[in-house]
């Protein structure tokens, strides 16, 4: 636990802010995009952004793997979870997360549909082990952090000869999600990436070189200390100074440039890309998600269900698909901390720890200046 205090400490995180307002030219701004949703809420827990200097803005960006599903997917599981023969089973945050007309999972388990929250993919499995007269789908989300743990899943149900589980496979690609954002045309104008470190563990910092090499934003791949952030922000804010455009890795005693080999293997063994998927602020990105290859056919549960994704409008007065590309500050949706809060979340941004809302509103720290900036 002494290793991370110390990227934790408090004084040296003043002293880092210090530095950091002696770099900054104070003639421009420095908007930086921290992508994940880790960052995010480590920047409003630890109060950062109010340690830096005026003109280093951070903007949040759709890292958050609860945030990002649309209505579509949440309604396809509802559909799947109110099915007389299914169990599904889900990730706690995954509950609360509006559908059609604001129905949820909670909801529909409320109203009798058989929804089992669980803390990892092998939960699921031991259901349908214990259940051999239901059908179990587990309902996968994530980044390709929590891709890994699923595929162990699927290949561990096949080892058991298991015929009633299945896997909803939303998962998702970052690399694809940080070229979506690029190529959206009302983006708001991004100097730099504090790039994720979770999901660089996994796939290692190289397939970010190319932000860097081929569109010339600095990427600061980092931890999710306090410490971690805030030395990002200062290498992102040197490279700008010296206009340069190069990929570092501040997290160098987790990430590697190639990453997890076992891992990587084991999301190739069993996941392809899909052509496109809907995602939550991005629209439909081109191989930017993955589904089951044919060899574990049997253990999909968008065959076996022959499930359909409807697109679903949100709420008219939610603003996270804005939220999510980075165009507007959670403090600026007009519902923000009055109708939606994390006990009535009206959009998905408020409901994981993750979302930026949620994260916003959790820590107090959102300021009425910035909102109307
Ligand atoms: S405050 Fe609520 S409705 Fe508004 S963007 Fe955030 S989650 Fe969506």
């Amino acid at each position: 636990m002494n290793y991370l205090d110390a990227f934790r400490d408090g004084e040296l995180a003043r002293r880092l802010a210090v530095a950091i307002g002696a770099e900054v030219d104070e003639r421009r701004r420095y908007r930086l995009m921290e992508f994940c949703g880790g960052h995010t809420h480590t920047l409003a827990r630890y109060g950062l952004e109010q340690l830096l200097p005026d003109n280093v803005e951070m903007i949040h960006g759709p890292g958050c793997p609860v945030c990002v599903l649309p209505s579509g997917r949440i309604e396809a599981a509802i559909e799947l979870a109110r099915r007389p023969e299914v169990i599904l089973c889900s990730y706690g945050d995954m509950l609360r997360v509006p559908g059609r007309n604001g129905a949820t999972l909670m909801k529909a388990r409320a109203a009798g549909a058989a929804i089992n929250m669980v803390y990892s993919t092998l939960d699921a499995l031991d259901i349908a082990r214990r259940h051999p007269e239901r059908q179990v789908v587990f309902f996968a989300i994530g980044f390709e952090t929590t891709t890994p743990p699923t595929a162990v899943a699927i290949k561990e149900a096949r080892r058991l000869g298991l015929k009633n589980f299945t896997v909803f496979c939303n998962h998702v690609l970052t690399p694809a999600a940080m070229a979506g954002i690029l190529a959206a045309p009302e983006t708001l104008h991004v100097d730099g990436f504090v790039g994720p470190g979770h999901v660089s563990s996994v796939i290692g910092s190289r397939p970010f070189e190319r932000f860097a090499r081929d569109h010339g934003y600095p990427v600061v791949i980092t931890g999710f200390e306090p410490l971690d952030v805030l030395q990002a922000i200062r290498l992102l804010i040197r490279q700008l100074n010296a206009g340069r455009a190069e990929l570092e890795n501040e997290y160098s005693r987790v990430v590697s440039a190639g990453g997890n080999p076992k891992a990587q293997a084991l999301m190739e063994e069993v996941f392809t890309l899909r052509d496109h998927f809907e995602w939550r602020g991005l629209g439909s990105l081109p191989r930017s998600a993955l589904r089951l290859r044919e060899d574990f056919a049997a253990f999909d549960a968008e065959r076996r269900f022959a499930v359909t994704v409807d697109a679903i409008p949100d709420h008219k007065a939610c603003e996270c698909d804005a939220v999510l590309r980075g165009a507007k500050r959670p403090e600026q949706c007009k519902v923000f901390a009055t109708v939606c809060t994390p006990d009535n979340p009206l959009g998905s941004c408020m409901v994981s720890s993750e979302g930026a809302c949620a994260a916003h509103y959790r820590y107090g720290r959102f300021s009425a200046a910035r909102a109307n900036a």
